[in-house]
């Protein structure tokens, strides 16, 4: 086989792409990936990770305030912007050459440059054509940007790990993940944070008492958390910028951060020119088995714009290097992914919302609990924690596991195997919980919400 013809051709070496390229390589596969950014995609770079080492850096201020509570004294401490950005791209750096050393290890190519299919078997990267048997394209996506007058002086998810300066008043734009990540976030690195969501209730698809009881809590944390709101425009004011809502009101802020969902990256790839279906918002449209109109052409990860999450994309990518190299047979469970979201206090969830559950279900019997954790009687915080069940009435299934509080990913994660166990919740009952701990109130809650 001549050198620039492989097997597998990978473009984007992100989650989904480098897991793809890996198995399809241990399959005995040619396998190349292009990458025309840095290896890790958005996840290891602008994502995941870096999201994630501030948001353990943003809840040490609450743990030195709460440590007083606990008989300790120290005086108050202030955090060097500079030093975390700094950390957080040492660690990033390292974890781009394991990312690096792993394909190399695998036997993969690694084509560094843009790459674009010019055939149904055919990529070029940098005016270098590759010949190919099969090609996926796993580019993730990129911030959408809503239209707004002054949007361009706002910042996305991109830029807002590097900012050059700690922005001490920061609003954010949007009511999803990475919205109510960064402002918990923010807030927690003591910004003062305005959050403006353009609906009723911010995570849409969550389940309702989820949804308000972290809205609530953000809230007592000192996030500015504002419902129907609307930005106008945006201008430059006194060194800083100016948010012009549709109400008339405005806010001084030294940076705005629009977190407004993320578009499939395919503008530029050559799919629609080699006849590939794309749909309305450019996500590459994909059968059971990702494969696109075009047969040699396959997809996975946030490029297909199913559910944007990194273990997703990783399970995609098993998925369909099994079935084109290996016996196949699995599928993605689309129904049951366990997710979190690292606010502060954090949501773990995975099944069915309560409202889901009645519409699938009919009758569900739902066990809810608050409390306030353990932690919190000499912390002197009044963070409170939620912990709710739904259970289809007919089977006694659990069908929806949710959570507000703290390490609730961490919890969640290992009631996501019960699930996908098909646990009752006369299982949740007979199991022996761990005490003292937040996450045993799932296996003692025995009487329903009344209906
Ligand atoms: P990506 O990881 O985006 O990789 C695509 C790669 O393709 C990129 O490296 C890109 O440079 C490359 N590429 C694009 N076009 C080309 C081209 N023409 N030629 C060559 N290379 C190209 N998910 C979670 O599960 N948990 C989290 O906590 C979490 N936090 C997140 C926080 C933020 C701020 C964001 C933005 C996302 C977060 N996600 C999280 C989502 C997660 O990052 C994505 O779902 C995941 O990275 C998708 O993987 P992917 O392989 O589809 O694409
Ligand atoms: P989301 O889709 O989660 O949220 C987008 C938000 O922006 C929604 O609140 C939406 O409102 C709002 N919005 C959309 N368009 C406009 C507009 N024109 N004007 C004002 N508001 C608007 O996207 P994110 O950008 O937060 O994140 C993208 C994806 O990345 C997530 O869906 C998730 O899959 C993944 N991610 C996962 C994380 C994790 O696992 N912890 C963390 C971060 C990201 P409405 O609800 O009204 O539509």
């Amino acid at each position: 086989m001549p050198s620039n013809s492989f097997d597998l051709f990978i473009i984007g070496a992100g989650s989904g792409g480098v897991r793809a390229a890996r198995l399809a390589a241990q399959h005995g596969r040619r396998v190349a990936v292009a990458e025309s950014g840095a290896l890790g995609g958005t996840c290891v770079n602008v994502g995941c990770i870096p999201k994630k080492l501030y948001s353990i850096a943003a809840h040490y201020a609450e743990s030195f305030e709460e440590a007083h509570g606990f008989g300790w004294s120290a005086s108050s401490p202030t955090l060097d912007w500079a030093t975390l950005k700094r950390n957080r791209a040492v660690e990033i750096a390292r974890l781009n050459d394991v990312y690096e050393k792993l394909l190399g290890n695998a036997g993969v190519t690694l084509i560094e440059g843009r790459a674009e299919v010019v055939a149904a078997d055919a990529v070029e990267v940098d005016g270098v054509r590759y010949r190919a048997e099969r090609i996926l394209v796993a580019t993730g996506g990129w911030p959408a940007r809503p239209d707004v007058p002054g949007g361009e002086l706002a910042i996305s998810s991109n830029e807002v790990f590097d900012l050059p300066d700690f922005p001490r008043r920061l609003v954010v734009v949007g009511g999803g993940y990475i919205a109510c990540e960064f402002a918990s976030i923010f807030r927690g690195l003591g910004a003062a944070v305005t959050q403006l969501y353009r609906g009723v209730q911010v995570l849409r698809g969550f389940d309702d008492d989820v949804r308000a009881f972290l809205a609530d809590e953000m809230r007592k944390k000192g996030v500015d958390l504002r419902t129907h709101a609307h930005v106008e425009r945006i201008d430059r004011a006194g060194g800083g910028l100016r948010v012009v809502l549709r109400d008339g009101s405005e806010l001084a802020a030294d940076q705005v951060l629009y977190a407004t969902g993320r578009n499939p990256n395919t503008a530029g790839l050559g799919l629609a020119e080699v006849g590939v279906t794309l749909t309305e918002n450019g996500a590459v449209a994909v059968d059971e088995g990702y494969r696109s109109s075009v047969p040699s052409i396959f997809a996975i990860g946030d490029v297909i714009d199913r559910v944007q999450l990194t273990p997703v994309a990783l399970a995609e990518a098993m998925v369909l290097v099994e079935q084109l190299f290996g016996d196949g047979g699995r599928k993605v469970d689309y129904g049951l992914v366990p997710t979190a979201v690292f606010t502060n206090p954090s949501i773990g969830t995975i099944g069915c919302s309560e409202a889901h559950a009645r519409e699938r279900h009919g009758a569900v019997r739902v066990y809810r609990s608050e409390f306030r954790p353990l932690r919190h009687t000499l912390s002197g915080s009044s963070e409170r924690t939620l912990m709710k069940l739904v259970v289809d009435d007919a089977s006694d299934r659990v069908v929806g596991v949710h959570m507000v509080g703290a390490e609730a990913g961490e919890i969640v994660q290992g009631f996501a195997v019960a699930m996908m166990a098909g646990a009752t919740k006369a299982m949740f009952d007979t199991t022996v919980g761990i005490h003292p701990t937040a996450a045993e109130e799932f296996v003692t809650m025995r009487t329903p919400v009344p209906e």
